[in-house]
């Protein structure tokens, strides 16, 4: 069921307390963010709050303090680069609960914005310890969730809070919720899931539960060698996952059943160590050396699968194709992320590592969403129900 958003609920003059997730990389020795795509990715539910007259109180956790203060990981910097893309005053708190944060969050005018000290410096947060989430729920009168990349979590902030307030989500929750549901429930045909990434067992569910809505399922990336090997190929000294090799199996024989075709790699390169100095050869599935292992599909396997992904209407991708960190590992990836940032088809991209290329190659702008939640997209892929997105107020019908 669809979720009550910002727009579903007035906010004129109220205090709204939104848990985004600003949780930017920073530079380890100068301290400066390196990537603030995160808090752009915020701008649109903050804008729509000043410009409606709401005082914004915004709170998130910023790495891994583990319930201490840690001077490197306070939010002024943040603070400071959300001020320059909005071009609106940012105010900071000393803490994220406390008299004196209630002090300055009673005296926010409209439109005023005051971001919350992390909130991960208080143990109590990834505790949901409901004493904590009342004391932030204090602060407010509304709550808004727009941190989809930590809804899988039940913390203070992003579940326990919504016991005390209406809650509702931002515009990003909002967005991450239509692309990911829609290709669970009316994707346009054909639709295809490229998968790959390092390992079966990461993503078995995943697997399990997109294989019902697909008509065509490609196999890369380090998870076909245990396919490669369910087939019978030798594939050297690819890891392959000896108690996953059942399940590739009857992954491949529920696909013939249901008319889904199911393709793996016909061509891969390969190297003798996955290395930065390793060079790779190509190599046809029916010769991989034995004492060689699998690091990228090779350029007849880009063939096939472009092939087959160009028929698709909605394209749904995780998991890179190859070990893209190493650059001449990288080209059987690189050539996935042109083709569907070429397509006009409905393209979702799921995935850190995925995500994390595309927005390296500058063409996240190309797909029709590339999800800002690694582990929470694929949980919801998996047909879980998020914590998080569970305590919103559902739309009325
Ligand atoms: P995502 O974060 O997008 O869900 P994963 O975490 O599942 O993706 O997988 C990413 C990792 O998979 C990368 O570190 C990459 O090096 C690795 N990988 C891809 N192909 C291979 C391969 N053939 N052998 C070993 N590792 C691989
Ligand atoms: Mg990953």
């Amino acid at each position: 069921m669809a979720k009550k958003t910002i727009r579903d609920i007035e906010v004129e003059g109220k205090r709204v307390l939104v848990r985004v997730d600003f949780n930017v990389p920073l530079d380890m020795k100068t301290g400066a963010i390196t990537d603030d795509s995160r808090i752009r990715a915020a701008l649109p539910t903050i804008r729509y709050l000043v410009d409606h007259r709401a005082k914004v109180i915004l709170c998130s956790h910023l790495g891994r303090p583990d319930g201490k203060v840690v001077e490197e990981l306070r939010m002024a910097p943040i603070a400071q680069r959300l001020s320059q893309l909005t071009n609106l005053p940012v105010s900071t708190a000393s803490d994220c609960i406390g008299a004196d944060v209630e002090k300055a969050a009673s005296t926010l005018k409209e439109g005023d914005i005051l971001l919350l000290e992390n909130i991960r410096f208080h143990t109590e947060e990834e505790a949901n310890d409901p004493f904590f989430a009342q004391a932030l729920a204090k602060l407010a009168d509304i709550y808004v969730d727009d941190a989809f990349g930590t809804a899988h979590r039940a913390h203070a902030s992003t579940v326990g809070i919504a016991k005390y307030l209406p809650a509702v989500a931002g515009f990003l929750m909002e967005k991450e919720l239509k692309a990911l549901g829609s290709l669970l429930t009316n994707p346009e045909h054909p639709f295809g899931a490229l998968l790959g990434g390092a390992k079966v067992s990461d993503k078995i569910g995943l697997i399990q539960n997109i294989s019902d809505k697909v008509d065509l399922l490609l196999i890369g990336g380090g998870m076909a060698a245990t396919f490669l090997k369910a087939q019978g190929y030798e594939v050297g000294l690819s890891l392959v996952e000896t108690d996953k090799q059942d399940l590739a199996h009857e992954l491949m024989e529920a696909a013939k059943r249901k008319g889904i075709s199911l393709l793996v790699p016909a061509d891969v390169m390969v190297a003798n160590s996955i290395s930065a100095e390793a060079t790779g050869e190509i190599v046809p599935i029916a010769d991989i050396p034995t004492n060689k292992s699998i690091v990228d599909i090779g350029p007849k396997t880009v063939e096939l699968f472009s092939q087959q992904i160009r028929q698709c209407q909605t394209v749904f991708w995780n998991g890179p194709m190859g070990v893209y960190e190493i650059p001449q590992f990288a080209r059987g990836t690189k050539a996935m992320v042109e083709l569907l940032a070429s397509m006009k088809a409905t393209t979702v991209i799921g995935g850190g590592s995925t995500a994390e290329i595309v927005e390296e190659m500058n063409l996240t702008h190309k797909m029709t969403h590339v999800s800002t939640g690694g582990g929470a997209s694929l949980n919801f892929l998996k047909g879980k129900s998020l914590p998080g997105v569970s305590v919103l107020l559902d739309k009325e019908k």
